[in-house]
């Protein structure tokens, strides 16, 4: 491309100071000791955060509606409104010391694309939609991306509806709590054709940092298996009962971990976490009751991922040290590959921008996974220093949040002028007929 057609591109017009603005005013709701950002999903400080990405979209005119699952979206209308919407955005929940540039980013940059289309007086073809995913954290109600489960598979929204928070507040709860902040918003229905997905985040990891490229043009996204296992044995006095009587349910449990990480580390790339553990009764002199903990596995390869679910499912049930142990698998998500094209276009828009990039594969999960299935999708990524997120020390240089709005701009540009068939790898359109 010439040096003129970049400088007439739509990204010569994004506003690097005033994204920075929108991520600082964010960052105020949830705000917390040490420069931590709080803000659960539904909470009142993440409703605060929906009222405010909802004035600065309808003061640049675009119109707010959301869902029964109550995602939020604004809406850029296009020239030919009955086309389905290029679709850009993230979520603004947070973990519980999160940063605020995860997910945040995302929904910013695409506010900001909305906003340079309007002042520079240009109609897209299709309209271009704004989203913020209701939960995608996952740490309020777990699982996470329930938003854009719900959005893409309608039919789970009863099973995401009674997901229950540790205060046993419900996903319907919440969701009826913030639809009634707020009734000029009105609902559309789950399910919509969607054009394409694009969502720009940050890394979460140092590959860019350390080959010093400001975009990664994301390949895919890294399969999970998510479990919450429980041992029950017997309570009993720490002082009284013979050992070799026991139901100790805590010996049980940590028997079973370590034996499943070994399991783990000798599978090359896998991961293995076990983040939560609750022990009952959780007394000094109290043998073990029950124990409940959780278990993370992800690899990029697939057939990993189930050999290490075979020895798992065979190691959790039944007896263990005399205790009995069930299993309850809560999340399975396969790796997956963004199409081809779709990488391309991402690819195309950066050189428009005139940036570098680099490709890479998402290790975290993210809402494109949901989109993935039901429309072309893609994932911009920009740098975050020394990869650390889910951190108050999260941090994304503003020269990096400006150049993945400028990718995302360029990106949107032409995604609304390509004809959908162009945007899927030649299988998906074989499938497709
Ligand atoms: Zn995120």
């Amino acid at each position: 491309m010439t040096v003129a057609e970049q400088r007439q591109g739509l990204s010569t017009a994004v506003d690097g100071y005033r994204l920075w603005q929108n991520i600082e005013a964010l960052a105020k709701h949830g705000a917390s000791p040490g420069g931590a950002v709080n803000r659960p999903a539904l909470s009142k400080a993440e409703a605060r955060a929906r009222a405010e990405i909802v004035a600065w979209g309808r003061e640049i005119g675009l119109s707010a509606y959301t869902d029964a699952a109550a995602n939020l979206f604004l809406r850029l209308e296009g020239q030919r409104p009955e086309l389905p919407p290029v679709l850009i955005g993230s979520h603004i929940d947070s973990q519980p010391t999160g940063g605020c540039f995860d997910g945040t980013f995302g929904v910013i940059a695409a506010l900001e694309v909305l906003r340079v289309f309007i002042e520079r007086g240009e109609r897209p073809e299709r309209p271009v939609e704004l989203v913020a995913w209701t939960n995608e954290e996952g740490s309020r109600f777990a699982p996470g991306m329930s938003g854009s489960t719900g959005f893409t598979n309608p039919q789970s929204l009863p099973d995401i509806l009674a997901i229950r928070d540790r205060a046993g507040i419900s996903m319907a709860e919440a969701i009826a709590e913030i639809h009634a902040g707020d009734e000029s918003i009105p609902e559309h229905p789950l399910g919509r054709p969607v054009h394409c997905y694009i969502e720009p985040h940050i890394e979460q990891n140092d590959v860019l940092e350390r080959a010093n490229i400001p975009i990664g043009i994301v390949t895919g996204i890294q399969g999970t298996r998510r479990y919450r296992i429980r041992v029950d044995g017997k309570a009993g006095h720490a002082g009284t009962v013979a050992m070799a009587d026991r139901r100790d349910a805590l010996i049980a449990a940590t028997g079973l971990i370590g034996e499943l990480h070994r399991e783990a580390v000798s599978l090359e790339d896998m991961k293995f976490t076990v983040g939560q553990f609750d022990v009952t009764p959780n007394a000094p002199s109290v043998i073990p009751e029950s124990v409940y903990f959780s278990l993370d596995i992800r690899c990029p390869d697939n057939a990993a991922v189930d050999r290490l679910d075979a020895k798992i499912r065979a190691a959790a049930s039944g007896d263990r040290d005399r205790c009995q142990v069930s299993l309850h698998q809560i999340t399975h998500a396969p790796s997956l590959s963004f199409p081809a094209p779709m990488q391309q276009l991402l690819e195309k828009a950066t050189e428009r921008a005139g940036l570098a990039s680099m490709r890479l594969f998402s290790a975290a999960g993210h809402d494109a996974r949901q989109l993935h299935y039901v429309c072309p999708t893609g994932m911009i990524f920009v740098p975050c220093c020394g990869g650390i997120s889910h951190h108050p020390a999260e941090w994304v240089e503003p020269q990096h949040i400006l150049a993945g709005t400028k990718v995302l701009a360029e990106a949107v540009a032409l995604a609304a002028r390509a004809e959908p068939a162009d945007l899927l790898d030649d299988k998906a359109r074989a499938a497709e007929g």
